[in-house]
């Protein structure tokens, strides 16, 4: 085999191992779960982010701001890198339409003849391709249904998923949610095809403000090949005119690109980054013992012949940037509490005072149990002259609920420090799981009010 055969085997074969790993994860990883917890979720019913195997009640999303800068901060920085390298090697969107139209439409039931041209259609007056495309829509609706469903896992756990389908009637958004995805996906992946790519993807309206120079593209070699095109895009040629012009003008290129262009006339925001023109390319220019004209590497390289600049300013200043943001997510992660615990103080009088002089506080506790397990929970103050009148037991909140507790506090000592005005005391709260193996506590403050002298000394 040729070095660029070769060279060929190796863009084609990791572009598919690429689909087949991404599919692979992507179904799995909602199915595993550390310390029962899924590696991602984001879960309305539960109100729960799961992240890593770590559950962040609704209440605990401060982390979100860091997640989403830093998912912009790298979607800037792969695509200032590598251009649409996503769209090429992992979106849904080419993965799906490669498995509808190569692997079910051409490789299985043979509707498209040839896999290397995609500008020619099936002929649908034949009724065998009309047997076929509908065995093919078939297949693609049972695909769909199971692509909605690996979807749905990442908002409503597997398990959930699979015990709410069992009632459908009881879980009618679930329903809708699933055929709506799965409708959405028959009529992109058989009808629209790349004219979403094209015309409605919204990260590629905004990916060619981000490149430069030297983001990595599929990139016609116009120096060996010849210039195809002038200035104004008009074509110049359609065999080769130029003396020395290695490009034979066989169109392979064009005939195989899925959203059919030709990558010949430049960067154009219709490429998808595919490769497929490579592959193509390589393989006529391997049959003359050449190095293909196609390949993806950046545009300055070509015009240089230097080496791809990978870092360079604005690189290595997304990477400072996302590292930043990395460290705050970390530091605000591990500042996670594994209960919560809101104090408010009762709304009605500040105090009551008995007539044995106790002075009492009332407050609204609200414990949320955010572990796995079902706990008793207690508290305890720390300030002698402060005790517990009620709850006098601890109390049992399950995983995830909630608990709201009215708490009162009283001191039978004169706390008083003022004549005429009432004294607010500081107090620490510690609340705790008693039957955790693992340290479950959170510690709070707050302020218990003793009434001023004169009020005292009158009762
Ligand atoms: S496949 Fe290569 S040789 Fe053929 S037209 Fe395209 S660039 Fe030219
Ligand atoms: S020009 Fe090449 S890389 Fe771009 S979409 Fe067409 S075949 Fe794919």
């Amino acid at each position: 085999m040729s070095s660029s055969l070769e060279k060929m085997s190796i863009y084609f074969k990791k572009r598919y191992v690429m689909y087949f790993i991404t599919t692979i994860v992507v179904f799995c990883v909602p199915f595993i779960q550390i310390n029962g917890n899924q590696i991602f979720l984001l879960s309305f019913d539960h109100k729960q982010l799961h992240l890593l195997g770590v559950s962040f009640d609704m209440q605990e999303l401060y982390m979100m701001p860091f997640l989403l800068i830093l998912m912009f901060l790298f979607i800037f920085f792969i695509t200032t890198l590598a251009g649409r390298v996503w769209c090429g090697w992992a979106c849904p969107q080419t993965i799906f339409r490669v498995i509808y139209r190569d692997l079910i439409e051409t490789k299985l039931l043979k509707l498209r003849k040839r896999r290397e041209n995609k500008q020619i259609e099936p002929d649908m007056s034949l009724g065998i391709n009309k047997l076929k495309k509908a065995i093919a829509l078939f297949i693609w609706v049972v695909l769909s249904f199971l692509a909605a469903s690996n979807f749905m896992w990442y908002f409503v756990p597997p398990a959930d998923f699979f015990a709410y389908l069992k009632e459908p009637l009881e879980h009618e958004y679930l329903l809708i949610f699933l055929i709506g995805i799965a409708i959405f996906l028959i009529a992109d992946i058989v009808w629209i095809k790349e004219n979403f790519c094209i015309y409605m993807c919204p990260y590629s309206r905004v990916q060619s403000v981000l490149y430069d120079n030297d983001t990595i593209m599929t990139v016609y070699d116009y120096k060996r090949g010849g210039a195809v095109f002038d200035p104004k895009g008009i074509k110049m040629w359609k065999k080769p005119e130029i003396a020395n012009a290695e490009c034979t003008g066989c169109e392979a290129c064009v005939k195989i690109c899925p959203t059919h262009i030709d990558i010949r006339k430049g960067m154009q925001l219709e490429c998808i980054n595919c490769l497929e023109c490579a592959d193509a390319c390589t393989k006529v220019m391997g049959k003359l013992g050449k190095e293909t004209l196609i390949s993806w590497t950046s545009p300055q390289s070509i015009d240089t012949r230097d080496k791809v600049k990978y870092f360079r300013f604005k690189t290595v200043a997304y990477l400072v940037v996302m590292l930043i943001a990395f460290v705050g997510l970390v530091f605000m992660g591990s500042g996670k509490e594994n209960m919560l615990l809101n104090i408010n103080r009762d709304q009605g009088s500040l105090y009551t005072i008995r007539d044995n002089k106790n002075v009492e506080n009332a407050y609204i506790f609200l414990v949320q149990n955010t572990n796995q397990e079902a706990y008793k929970f207690y508290f305890e103050i720390e300030n002698e002259n402060i005790k517990i009148k009620r709850p006098l037991k601890p109390f049992k909140v399950e995983p995830g609920e909630k608990s709201k507790q009215v708490v009162v506090l009283y001191t039978d000592t004169n706390l008083s420090q003022e004549d005429k005005k009432d004294t607010a005391i500081p107090i620490k709260i510690r609340a705790y799981a008693l039957d955790s193996k693992e340290k479950i506590e959170v510690e709070r403050t707050s302020v218990f009010i003793y009434p001023p002298k004169e009020v005292m000394d009158k009762k």
